[in-house]
């Protein structure tokens, strides 16, 4: 069961009127009475910039679809939004004596990870899959981090990470096993409302793979409520997840209140490949509470929509955030959403992250240029 962090939100209530934020520097600290860190000198930081919320109109008007946005996370240190997490787990850390840290990941975790703890002065060690993009494998390691790639997928990569945190003492920093990367994903919650001037979306839509933004998402809003920044309205939580790594979706689709592991788990979106969540039923809670949906997207239909985005609105995406952008499209065809509903895509990473399909025409530079 994964532990969750509880304030006293009466005292955060009187401490912390919504209008105090206006004094503060624009960074995801600006939360802190809402964070688990205690003394501010244990904050470890590189920067957690507010991500924006980039409006789409072009795109939205060719598909016929309503008030579209997307929250660009590519724009937080280390290049995804994994950053909100690990700034406060490893504060955290920090502030109670962790030694050395340990991640399995699909890459953006183990990336941020490794950032955080080397400017905490904690050694890391990140196992991923050996299929793991490239160029973050090599930022992690440029990073600080000891990188291991392993013959297996995330969840074994998982077992080989807690083993070793066994036998080296080390602290594991699996998603959901200890409570504090929700609190730090959870300031995109609190801050897309105060970015929106405390009104929530219609919908939101969310790439998911462990789902500690979705639950970290929700969390806020509960808080948000408790101390009176918001109202009970909630957004509909749409759970994107990959055709080819679906197990959150289907246990919704099958009416069920945990998931299974989905076997040959297999995306080129690698923060969609998480074949077990173990915060599944959280999920699975609250899609049905919000009244929102699951939804699988194939990694055709993410290429597609990643092109798309980009030739249409000039954005990368990541693939994982492409997904999000084909799955509104997808639900807007089927009437599971309406263009009278507005609606907001998370973009989770920076799309410069991943290999990108080959292209440039090479010419010769005497001849005329052949623009055919
Ligand atoms: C980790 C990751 C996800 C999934 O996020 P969760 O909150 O763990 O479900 C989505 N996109 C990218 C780019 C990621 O790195």
């Amino acid at each position: 069961m994964p532990l969750l962090v509880r304030y006293h939100l009466e005292g955060v209530r009187n401490a912390l009127p919504r209008e105090t934020l206006r004094e503060r520097a624009p960074t995801m600290w600006r939360y802190r009475e809402l964070l688990p860190v205690r003394h501010v000198e244990n904050i470890v930081s590189l920067g957690e910039a507010m991500t924006p919320i980039v409006s789409v109109p072009r795109i939205a008007r060719k598909i016929g679809g309503g008030e579209l946005l997307i929250k660009q996370e590519g724009m937080l240190p280390t290049g995804s939004f994994k950053a909100r997490g690990q700034a406060v787990a490893i504060s955290m850390a920090r502030e109670l004596g962790v030694k050395a840290a340990v991640i399995p990941s699909a890459g953006n975790a183990g990336a941020a990870m490794a950032a955080y703890c080397t400017r905490a002065g904690i050694p890391s060690y990140v196992f991923c899959p050996d299929d793991t993009p490239t160029p973050i494998v090599a930022q992690t390691a440029l990073q600080g981090a000891k990188v291991f790639l392993v013959n297996g997928l995330l969840d074994e990569c998982g077992r080989v990470a807690g083993a070793n945190a066994k036998a080296h003492g080390w602290f594991d920093m699996s998603t959901l096993k200890e409570p504090y990367r929700i609190e730090g994903k959870k300031t995109m919650g609190l801050e897309l409302a105060e970015q929106l001037g405390w009104v929530l979306p219609d919908v939101i839509f969310y790439p998911t793979g462990g789902g500690t933004g979705f639950i970290g998402m929700w969390k806020a809003f509960d808080e948000m409520e408790a101390i009176g920044w918001i109202g009970p309205k909630r957004p509909r939580m749409v759970c994107v997840q990959s055709a080819g790594c679906g197990p959150i979706v289907k246990a919704w689709q099958e009416g069920k209140a945990k998931s299974e592991r989905w076997e040959n788990a297999n995306t080129f979106a690698g923060g969609l490949r998480a074949p077990v969540a173990i915060g599944d039923y959280l999920i699975l809670q609250i899609i049905r509470e919000s009244n929102g949906f699951g939804i699988l997207i194939s990694d055709d239909e993410i290429r597609d929509a990643w092109q798309e985005v980009g030739h249409t609105e000039g954005l990368l995406m990541c693939p994982e955030g492409a997904a999000t952008y084909a799955a509104y499209k997808k639900a807007l065809g089927d009437g599971r959403v309406s263009r009278a509903e507005r609606v907001l895509l998370f973009d989770t990473a920076n799309g410069l992250k991943y290999e990108m399909p080959p292209a440039g025409k090479r010419i010769d530079k005497a001849r005329p240029l052949d623009l055919s």
